[in-house]
């Protein structure tokens, strides 16, 4: 594009350039966002947080508006806790085993990602496979298709935890396995998720495996119960 276009001396270019390791799909393809990686989501904060402020609202009354956006913020975080903690999941795949077990560790919204992700395996196929020293390497392709653009390659390390890496990067981009991993799992008739795949932040135990290393001498006792039971933080005295 620079030499297309003549942009050698443009400083703007010139800037975006040097900072293409922070912007370029091409570069940050494989690194960690905590599916943050769009303006939707603070786009979508914007717009729950003008719904707490009318227009011409005073400086004393803003931060009384913004408490209470908070506060709603984290009843429902409860509310999405709790319905993850007591329901349950219709299967609805044919890896019933692989499903079941992804219900009682992630999460429900994170759950929905990962459901769709082994519904896709219907849709693949092991094209090939060959050892790699120690380890598995696998080709995964769409049903029924010969365009090769198409192909995943996952390496497998049965030895190591089961730990798995695909060409597609979802899992170090979003912290999920990929269809082409449960399509593995499948093949080596898995029965649970192998926990090298599981990131902890998704889990429904999260939170309360979480210990604080806060001295905690000064602390009111109120204080330590509200973290514990409200928080549901693991306070070790
Ligand atoms: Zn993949």
């Amino acid at each position: 594009m620079v030499n297309t276009y003549g942009l050698h001396n443009k400083n703007w270019v010139k800037i975006m350039y040097e900072k293409r390791h922070k912007w370029a799909e091409a570069f940050i393809s494989g690194h960690f966002f905590a599916r943050r990686r769009n303006t939707q989501i603070c786009e979508g904060m914007n717009k729950y947080i003008k719904g707490y402020l009318k227009s011409g609202v005073k400086l004393f009354e803003l931060i009384p508006a913004l408490d209470r956006a908070l506060l709603r913020l984290r009843n429902k975080v409860v509310e999405e806790d709790f319905r993850s903690n007591n329901s349950t999941h219709v299967l609805t795949t044919q890896l019933k085993n692989l499903e079941h077990h992804a219900t009682t560790i992630f999460t429900d919204s994170v759950f929905e990602h990962v459901h769709k992700e082994i519904d896709r395996v219907g849709s693949l196929i092991i094209s090939r496979s060959m050892p790699f020293g120690s380890i598995r390497l696998f080709f995964t392709s769409r049903y029924n298709s010969n365009n090769l653009q198409n192909e995943y390659t996952t390496f497998y390390h049965p030895k190591d935890n089961h730990h798995m890496e695909c060409s597609c990067a979802l899992f170090e981009c979003e912290g999920i396995p990929c269809s082409h991993m449960f399509n593995i799992m499948k093949h080596e008739h898995m029965t649970e998720i192998p926990s090298s795949l599981v990131l902890k932040r998704w889990t429904k135990s999260a939170k309360s495996d979480m210990q604080t290393s806060i001295p905690m001498n000064n602390v009111p006792n109120e204080a330590i119960e509200f973290a514990r039971y409200t928080l549901h933080i693991n306070i070790v005295l």
